[in-house]
């Protein structure tokens, strides 16, 4: 008799696929690893595009139904869904921590109240959706935003749940169903997500989630004339094969995709503040699309920002990301730990010098790195690496720090140090990014504008421009009574 369930830390995770209010078993399945210790989790259902075309059909099915739900309805529910994830919080926390090896205490403090906050934030923004009525002689313009159909949302596995529910809750505050495909090597919280949101109401076949690789079901569902949109968070070559698979049906598409941030520190800049801001890209250790990699510092503070940062650094505590005291845990996967070793090897091979870390500990941690002597046409300054590896690189003055700074293909995101407002003001406005910080980082709002410039992606979503991407947006004229007017 198959096994259709795991247990992680006492929960009980559901490892087959969630289509029509349904669970689904595949007739193969795939291994989930804990990156912590590469204990084997579970096996998990591989979707085939069978399956997906299941869901696809069960989100099409239930679409009349709840895009014609009121939207007070819709929001209820959402809220519901939050209230859920508040509930199962702390389960939620272990259960992704033990399935990309994030820190716990992060999860529990900021990672999961925020997913609940993504839903009650949409299912509010939803209610205040609008556009005020105007007049063209006399004819009444009224916009609407429509839902748009069927969705296919596919997420990476540096951020699971966080960067399922940021796409989840707007997609259904809009009135579309889903199909969520989260990532292969972290399946498990988007199973409890389906759980919760059965429980808190949510319809059958509203949101779908399939499990398996995205080489094996990812076309499946991109290229599927009844997917009305598709939202991914990925690296750009895999949007690059999406944008492809939708052409056919002209899909629209968001993406979300990889960075090679700049963080400017001008000798004007609180120095303790920027080599805080340094260190704090090793967060998740370095798994995040926003990090500020490619750290830019004026020349005249250069020494002493390196002095002053390698000895903080060197107090960061590296280790198993369930304990409370630890900084930074395992990187996700021995596969990935050997291409991030890959880069710092043909980095220093060409010259660069690790003035901290430049190896890995074992074969799931790496040990946090900051290469100098590196050109800007380099391989590790130019390539997104995906670990806790910094590289370090000095200007004499401010358009060079700019030129530097927009010198790659990337345009996610950028960081500014420096105490001269006049200054901040210069410099942001040059920046090619779809986020700029001024002695700051991660700070984000819901209602802000998200995504990148250049190879960093396609669109933004994030308060009214998620309703934007995923409604049908319509404009309906009427004439006044009595009024012939064809003009
Ligand atoms: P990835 O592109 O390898 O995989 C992402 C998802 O796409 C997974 O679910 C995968 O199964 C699926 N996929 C793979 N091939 C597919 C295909 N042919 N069709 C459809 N889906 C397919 O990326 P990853 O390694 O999981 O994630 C790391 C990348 O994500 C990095 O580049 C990182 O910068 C980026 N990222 C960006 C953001 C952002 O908001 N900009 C946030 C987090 C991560």
């Amino acid at each position: 008799m198959p096994q259709h369930t795991l247990t992680v830390a006492g929960v009980t995770v559901d490892t087959r696929h969630w289509i029509g209010g349904e669970r689904l078993a595949s007739a193969t399945t795939f291994t989930d690893i804990s990156p912590i210790d590469g204990a084997v989790l579970g096996e998990i259902s591989r979707g085939t595009p069978a399956e997906a075309d299941a869901a696809v059909a069960a989100a099409r099915a239930a679409f009349p139904g709840w895009a014609a739900t009121p939207r007070t309805e819709r929001a209820r529910v959402l809220h519901a869904i939050a209230d859920g994830v508040d509930k199962r919080l702390d389960e939620l926390a272990i259960v992704e921590t033990t399935d990309n090896g994030a820190l716990l205490r992060s999860h529990r403090r900021g990672v999961m109240p925020r997913v609940a906050h993504n839903f009650r934030f949409f299912a509010d923004r939803l209610l205040a959706l609008g556009h005020e009525d105007f007049d063209t002689r006399g004819h009444r313009n009224h916009v609407r935003w429509d839902p748009a159909g069927p969705c296919a949302l596919i997420t990476p596995w540096n951020a699971p749940l966080m960067l399922e529910s940021w796409k989840v809750a707007p997609a259904l505050a809009a009135g579309n169903t889903v199909v969520l495909k989260p990532a292969e090597w972290t399946p498990l919280t988007a199973s409890l997500l389906a759980d919760i949101a059965a429980r808190a109401g949510l319809p059958a076949g509203v949101l779908n989630v399939v499990q398996g690789y995205g080489s094996e079901i990812g076309d499946a569902l991109t290229s599927h004339p009844d997917v009305r949109r598709i939202s991914f968070t990925g690296s750009v070559p895999t949007a690059r094969r999406i944008a492809a698979s939708a052409a056919p049906h002209l899909t629209p598409t968001s993406f979300e995709l990889g960075g090679k941030s700049p963080l400017l520190v001008f000798a004007d800049a609180d120095l303790d503040l920027a080599v805080a801001l340094a260190v704090e890209q090793y967060d998740n250790a370095g798994q995040v699309c926003l990090a500020a990699t490619r750290i830019l510092v004026q020349e005249p503070v250069a020494g002493e920002f390196v002095r002053r940062f390698t000895d903080r650094a060197g107090r960061l505590r590296q280790g198993d990301p369930r304990d409370d005291a630890t900084d930074i845990g395992p990187n996700i996967h021995p596969a990935h730990l050997d291409k991030i070793d890959g880069f710092v090897r043909r980095a220093v091979a060409a010259g660069a010098r690790a003035v901290i870390g430049g190896h890995r500990i074992d074969s799931r941690y790496y040990a946090p790195t900051l290469l100098t002597d590196v050109d800007q046409d380099a391989e590790i300054v130019q390539e997104e690496v995906f670990g806790p590896v910094l590289t370090l690189q000095t200007f004499q003055e401010e358009a060079e720090a700019v030129r530097l700074a927009n010198g790659t293909r990337f345009g996610l995101a950028a960081t500014v140090a420096t105490g001269d407002p006049a200054r901040a003001e210069r410099v942001t406005a040059q920046l090619v990014a779809g986020t700029v910080w001024v002695n700051c980082f991660f700070v984000r709002d819901l209602r802000a504008p998200f995504g990148g410039a250049r190879s960093s992606g396609v669109g933004r979503e994030g308060g009214d421009w998620s309703f934007d991407f995923f409604c049908d947006l319509k404009n309906t004229v009427t004439a006044p009574k009595g009024w012939q007017d064809h003009g």
